[in-house]
């Protein structure tokens, strides 16, 4: 395969080099040659949907190397992330999803229970969610339980109930596909796919949602790192999919005291180093319906993007995820909250050099 030369021993992967969108073969085989003339060994490492080559050897300069025929940008390999970066302090991606915009002032609220259960009770639900101030509707029918023995999703009966039920309620959904074949069926029905913190490391279901026309809505695997998981992320954007959304979620430490702990501190470090709306889901960090609320306004003041929240109308009969989901009541309390505080948050701007 082009360019996959022998390595020179002891010598580090120095840069990547990203080829211009339409750069063909030769011009790949002509670069690799002008770096083998200078004593550099260039590695072809993805074809598509563009070309990238990585580079041992140590260059005579990012200049020369940037001016040379069919390269379009040249980064660091020990910067990887390369595409969710950020250019220019200000850059943020903003996704429009039917008549909402995710990563635009007003903070977006996802809700809804955790699987789809019931046509009637989601379809109730629903309406009640936007009334209260959701922007988008949630609800699993593949789930990625980690049991065998729960409850595994409606499957595709499921898509069809969540989509009526959104459809009626004038409320975008976001559902989870788990394996590229669910993949095919949510994209029949859904606005947003999300892929779920067991997935985050799934490479290939990554690489077919990035070739995916929806929105992704990216949960943090509870042992990733921050870049784990901005190269996830990257997973999807090299694919040529831009619209994704990262979700912390929680993350495993010694901590007993709730399902799993909200690492809110990531929620800054991603605004300031990403253009991706940057999300927190406080149902799976905590595991506890009375932490919920307290968490979402806390993850809203630390500057998320928006906040995706299990509701149920009877959270006790739930089939999954009861105990951490909130009462409708309670839930359109705490978008009343998240409002109010958006406000505070944006009106009074940056006071804190
Ligand atoms: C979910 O959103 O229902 C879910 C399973 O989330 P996570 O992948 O974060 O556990
Ligand atoms: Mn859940």
């Amino acid at each position: 395969m082009a360019g996959r030369g022998p390595r020179i021993p002891g010598c580090e992967v120095r840069m990547l080099l990203f080829l211009q969108p339409d750069s063909t073969e030769q011009t790949c085989e002509a670069l690799l040659s002008a770096l083998r003339d200078v004593g550099l060994d260039g590695q072809t490492v993805a074809e598509q949907p563009r070309r990238v080559i990585r580079l041992r050897g140590i260059p005579r300069s990012v200049e020369w190397l940037q001016g040379l025929p069919g390269v379009l940008h040249v980064v660091p390999a020990e910067r990887p992330f390369h595409l969710s970066l950020k250019d220019t302090p200000t850059q943020k991606t903003t996704i429009r999803v039917t008549d909402h915009t995710i990563g635009g002032p007003e903070p977006t609220i996802i809700a809804g229970p955790c699987a789809v259960e019931d046509t009637d009770e989601l379809a109730t639900l629903a309406l009640s969610l936007k009334r209260s101030g959701a922007h988008l509707l949630r609800g699993g029918v593949y789930k990625a339980r980690s049991s065998p023995y729960d409850f595994q999703g409606l499957g595709r009966n499921g898509l069809e109930i969540l989509a009526a039920a959104g459809r009626a309620a004038g409320l975008p959904v976001v559902t989870e596909a788990i394996d590229e074949r669910s993949l095919d069926e949510v994209e029949e029905f859904a606005q947003v796919v999300q892929v779920g913190a067991r997935n985050m490391q799934n490479y290939a279901l990554l690489k077919r949602v990035g070739a995916s026309r929806l929105p992704v809505f990216l949960k943090r695997g509870f042992t990733a790192t921050l870049e784990e998981f901005l190269l996830a992320a990257e997973y999807v954007l090299e694919q040529g999919n831009p619209n994704v959304i990262l979700c912390e979620r929680g993350v495993r430490t010694f901590s007993d005291h709730s399902r799993f702990t909200l690492d809110l501190s990531i929620v800054p470090r991603l605004q300031e180093l990403s253009h991706l709306p940057v999300f927190v889901d406080p149902s799976h960090a905590s595991g506890r319906r009375r932490s919920v609320a307290a968490l979402a306004k806390a993850a809203i003041a630390a500057g998320a993007d928006g906040v995706m929240v299990e509701v149920h109308p009877h959270p006790d009969d739930a089939m999954c995820d009861g105990r951490q989901s909130l009462e409708p009541a309670a839930f359109e309390l705490l978008a009343n909250q998240i409002r109010l505080l958006a406000a505070v948050r944006d009106g009074q701007g940056e006071t804190v050099p």
